[in-house]
């Protein structure tokens, strides 16, 4: 029953979102032979064929909130796990803004797209839901869409925990106390805090309260990309004496008794998915 993250993509914000620096494709989370697609943004499309990953053995799709780097290919997302709005299949989870609307976010779905899988509801700060047979918690984040959504999956080898994008607090750090693995969105370097965002001195003070065994920046905004995610990541490692890591495009992370790290492998031609035929 192992956990296996791979990562359609490792960028966010507005500028990376829409250069396509990083691919924003979100992760695809494989857990007991099911396939949880959470945050499918701008390139998860294109990163699920050049993995040769067919989407209609997708059975979930997890919304964290209704910005464009996190949604954008959603829709797309959900004719392929309903075999081309066919057949009736997959659950949808999303913020109040993705699933329902809320002010002038959302809804990210169509009414049309929100009835192809079996079920699609909303997930509050509190909620839990067993997703493909995991228990997943969902945790309160401050940012400029209110109703954005972390969570924690808790796996048969301990928690992992996706943080989505917030600004750092000490109540948002301690909701994530026991994660082995934080996959933590930090969308600017050293110097750069900007609004509703996590910047790298804010990653170790995340790190300080939760102490996970590994931290993997994701959501990387265009300026840590150019100053180097990789040297980020290592200053908050020394710092705060955590192993901590930028995730790459496709990367592939195992969570069993070790952490294992790969890459998926990377194809460039007209492969077909067998659903399609
Ligand atoms: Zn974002
Ligand atoms: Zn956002």
């Amino acid at each position: 029953m192992a956990f296996r993250i791979t990562f359609l993509g490792t960028g966010g914000g507005r500028h990376t979102s829409m250069f396509q620096v990083r691919s924003t494709g979100g992760m695809l989370i494989e857990h007991d032979g099911r396939f949880l697609h959470v945050d499918p943004g701008p390139g998860a499309l294109t990163q699920m064929h050049r993995i040769h990953y067919d989407p209609a053995r997708t059975d979930s799709v997890l919304i964290s909130h209704c910005h464009p780097d996190h949604y954008s290919d959603a829709e797309s997302v959900i004719e392929g796990m309903t075999h081309g709005g066919w057949k009736r299949r997959g659950h949808v989870y999303g913020s109040t803004t993705a699933v329902e609307g809320s002010g002038k976010l959302g809804p990210c779905l169509s009414a049309y797209h929100r009835e192809l899988p079996l079920s699609c509801e909303s997930v509050r700060p509190g909620d839990i839901r067993v997703i493909d047979g995991m228990k997943t918690e969902f945790f309160r984040s401050i940012h400029s869409d209110p109703t954005n959504v972390g969570m924690t999956f808790h796996t048969e080898f301990g928690k992992v925990s996706y943080v989505s994008d917030t600004e750092f607090r000490e109540e948002i750090a301690e909701q994530y106390v026991g994660s082995r693995v934080l996959m933590l969105p930090v969308t600017t370097p050293r110097g750069n805090r900007i609004h509703f965002h996590t910047c790298t001195e804010d990653a170790a003070f995340f790190e300080d309260i939760i102490k996970p065994e590994l931290t993997v920046f994701i959501h990387l905004g265009v300026v840590i990309i150019k100053k180097g995610a990789d040297s980020e990541a290592m200053w908050v490692q020394e710092k705060t004496g955590c192993r901590t890591i930028a995730a790459r495009d496709r990367m592939i992370l195992d969570v069993g008794e070790e952490l294992g790290i790969s890459d998926a492998p990377c194809f460039d031609d007209e492969w077909i998915p067998p659903s399609s035929v």
